[in-house]
């Protein structure tokens, strides 16, 4: 059976999943909600959203997704209160990004109207999926990608842009040991670095790898120029603190626009940190290292919020960071976890 709200169909799922889901026990991403947002570009232009029970898609074998990989994607959250109201932080800029993705990689924008109220409608019928546990909440992933068919190296003239979510624990994984590159690099001037676009991550893989297997858990990025320069860390912007100085790389086109690190600058320069956004080199990082002004190293992001670095290797060599009682990581992790569930003021006027 269908109804309409807010002028979005809405066909609801027979049965519901929900009571086979331990909340008590959820990885990042692996457990996804009863239901979707499905919406088509076809005949020129994006057809009406609906929210359809969650379901396996149907592709032609030469759907140009599969070939040329033309797909673009977002990551956001939404998270409940005591009282179970629903928030969502800074959703207008995930669908600013989204489309800034698909203009990158010849796929036609997305009506921002579209985006919001299919969420909206998406996180209505499935409001039970949003966790109340400490750390949890419900990962959004919003994606659009080329179903049209044809073996022709050219963008598509169909596209899906769907919407799934997945309740989601903590992602707290601990400090990571991170190796900073000297030979691959994730993007390059004039590339794609700067979209959410699906292969800039395939492309991460194989180096990522070759870390683990030296004893790390991630990369640290550099400039494809010249690997004297940090760029970003793993699929997380970086900051890095030298001194009192909080220090990130400015975005490019090399750099993803990360709605955390422009949320982390805002909250730190509002404390009185000194923040500093400029290229950072591998050299000052190492000589901050050596001499002890290095304290502190993280990735930044909506899946982890902030991942603290415990020490990176370079050239063969390993640097550990100090083990600080108070860290500008965890400060700046509590006061954007607090805006985002809630539980403080949000003078930026970030919550949705
Ligand atoms: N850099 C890259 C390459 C990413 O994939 C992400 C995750 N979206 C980020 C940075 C962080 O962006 P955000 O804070 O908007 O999640």
């Amino acid at each position: 059976m269908s109804t309409i709200i807010n002028d979005i169909e809405i066909i609801k799922a027979e049965t519901s999943k929900i009571k086979d889901i331990d909340f008590d026990n959820l990885k990042f991403g692996s457990v996804f909600s009863d239901h979707m947002l499905e919406c088509d570009f076809k005949d020129g232009k994006w057809q009406k959203p609906k929210i359809v029970p969650y379901h396996p898609i149907t592709l032609d074998p030469s759907a140009k997704i599969f070939h040329y990989g033309q797909s673009v994607f977002e990551g956001m959250k939404a998270y409940k209160d005591t009282n179970n109201d629903v928030f969502l932080f800074r959703p207008t800029d995930n669908i600013k990004r989204l489309n800034i993705s698909a203009k990158r990689m010849a796929i036609p924008e997305l009506p921002e109207n579209y985006f919001m109220d299919g969420l909206k409608a998406l996180l209505k019928v499935d409001e039970a999926w949003i966790p109340t546990n400490e750390g949890s909440s419900l990962y959004i992933r919003p994606f659009i990608f080329a179903s049209g068919n044809g073996f022709h190296a050219s963008p598509a003239n169909e596209y899906k842009f769907i919407i799934c979510t997945a309740p989601s624990g903590s992602y707290f994984s601990g400090k990571v040991k991170v190796l900073i590159e000297e030979t691959y690099s994730r993007s390059a001037n004039g590339g794609v670095g700067f979209a959410k676009a699906g292969g800039n991550y395939a492309g991460q893989f194989y180096p990522t790898q070759l870390a683990i297997d030296k004893g790390y858990q991630q990369v640290i990025w550099t400039d494809d120029n010249t690997h004297e320069y940090i760029e970003e860390a793993g699929a997380m912007n970086i900051f890095v603190r030298i001194n009192d100085t909080l220090i990130t790389g400015p975005t490019s086109d090399r750099i993803l626009d990360g709605i955390t690190r422009k949320s982390i600058i805002a909250i730190a320069e509002s404390k009185g940190i000194p923040v500093e956004v400029r290229k950072i080199t591998v050299k000052e990082v190492v000589d901050a290292a050596k001499n002890g002004e290095l304290k502190e190293m993280f990735g930044a992001g909506t899946a982890a919020v902030i991942s603290p670095i415990a020490g990176f290797g370079y050239k063969n060599e390993d640097f550990d960071l100090p083990e600080l009682k108070e860290t500008y990581a965890s400060l700046l992790k509590k006061q954007i976890t607090d805006i985002q569930t809630n539980k403080s003021e949000d003078s930026f006027g970030w919550r949705y």
